[in-house]
């Protein structure tokens, strides 16, 4: 049985070796957050495009400290200001943070470090030549890429794009991931289930999961624990990307669905993982779809989805595998589990001085969507870590949908 590791590298290999190119998408720079870029931004010109003062303060030359001074102000520059006019020798300009240091001046003094008499001012300590300048071009060069084919867009990215006047921009089409349950017992949420049924949870949480993770959903509804109702819905799923099926990957009697994907051709590259939750999850390649059964107690599903169908739908989006969001916390209380499979226990990181400190919330199991929800990470005890003491670190992986 693969570690979680191995089945995520197995995952990352299989979708490297058979992404083409993708299609892509137009979209204003208002619109674009979480796609990935699917070409190259340059800049327009030099960044910052003039020497910039971070500082409110006089625009002075160095030179002229010694290493005190007192130099009489003649200009005033407030950003936005056109600015042409050399400074004159023993004088300085008052100057506004974000504003052009003007010609023949190298060095920024804060107003704080001055006292003003009329048009005459003091400087108390000597100045350093380039001291709080931003010099021209020093952020980019004209014509430089600062922006490339295969980056996720976030804020930061979005922002750099506006800034060089990006409006409109090239994206890759994000990957279709068709989402199907299974179960006779599963029902509609808007429906009242009867005394042994459930609402189909599981499409929901499938669903903000493929969204986090920059994938489009495409909802197909509950198949029925039948061999003709699964094999139409997942012929119909294998248009997609991606299909992720909840449900009847077990050993059970009515856990049809690899055999129904066999049936369809379905090759197969892993139908277990030494994880609990979610040891039974498979992963394989149906026509061109890739193809997720995880394991339907709702907990599992959405740990296999996080571990495995991720990095899928990354790889699809045009940009690279991210990496898990591993940290190392310290345990505040002591945890006893039984050895054998790597643990991912619903948990609760708090920041202590900057120390994350974690403590597994009690748990009825991979059913229970309650102790999840109070979760905010998921401890991850190692398959030959049973007994683990107070203090001892332990590595979590954060739930980044809600920290
Ligand atoms: P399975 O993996 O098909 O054996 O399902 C295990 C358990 O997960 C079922 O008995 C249900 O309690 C639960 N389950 C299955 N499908 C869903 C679903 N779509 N939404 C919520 N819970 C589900
Ligand atoms: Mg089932």
């Amino acid at each position: 049985m693969l570690t979680y590791e191995q089945a995520r590298r197995t995952v990352i290999n299989q979708v490297e070796k058979a992404r083409g190119p993708r299609a892509s998408v137009n979209l204003s720079v208002w619109d674009a957050l979480g796609f990935v870029l699917a070409e190259e931004i340059k800049t327009d010109r030099e960044y910052p495009p003039f020497d910039r003062s971070t500082r409110d303060g006089y625009a002075v030359r160095a030179a002229e400290f010694a290493p005190v001074a007192r130099l009489r102000c003649v200009a005033e520059i407030k950003a936005g200001d056109t600015v042409t006019q050399p400074l004159t020798p023993r004088t300085c300009a008052q100057i506004m943070t974000g504003a052009a240091v003007p010609p023949g001046a190298d060095a920024v003094v804060m107003i704080e470090q001055t006292s003003r008499e009329g048009d005459s001012v003091r400087f108390e300590r000597a100045a350093q030549p380039g001291q709080n300048i931003v010099p021209r071009g020093s952020e980019a060069k004209r014509g430089e890429t600062i922006l490339s084919t295969g980056m996720r867009l976030g804020y930061a990215e979005l922002a750099l794009a506006a800034q060089v006047g990006a409006t409109q921009l090239r994206c890759a089409s994000k990957p279709r991931v068709a989402i199907l349950s299974t179960g006779d017992e599963v029902v509609l949420i808007d429906q009242q289930p009867g005394a042994f049924q459930i609402r189909n949870s599981n499409s929901v949480s499938l669903a903000a999961q493929v969204r986090l993770a920059g994938g489009e959903p495409v909802l197909l509804g509950n198949a029925a624990d039948r061999v003709d109702d699964l094999r139409d819905k997942i012929t119909r799923a294998l248009r997609e990307d991606i299909l992720v099926l909840s449900g009847g990957v077990s050993m059970g009697k009515y856990d049809l669905v690899e055999a129904v994907l066999k049936d369809l051709g379905a090759q197969f590259f892993f139908d277990a993982v030494a994880i609990r939750p979610g040891r039974p999850a498979v992963f394989g390649k149906c026509g061109e779809t890739f193809v997720f059964g995880l394991p339907g107690n709702p907990v599992s599903t959405m740990v296999t989805f996080e571990l495995f169908v991720g990095p899928a739908i990354d790889l699809l989006s045009g940009a690279p595998a991210r990496d898990l969001p591993l940290v190392e916390a310290r345990l505040a209380e002591a945890l006893n589990e039984k050895p054998g499979l790597t643990h991912f226990l619903p948990a609760r990181v708090a920041w202590r001085n900057a120390t994350p400190e974690v403590k597994a919330l009690p748990w009825q199991g991979s059913g229970d969507i309650a102790a999840l929800a109070r979760a905010n990470c998921f401890l991850v005890v190692a398959a030959d870590r049973g007994q683990v003491n107070v203090g001892e670190t332990m590595p979590i992986l954060l739930r980044k949908d809600i920290i």
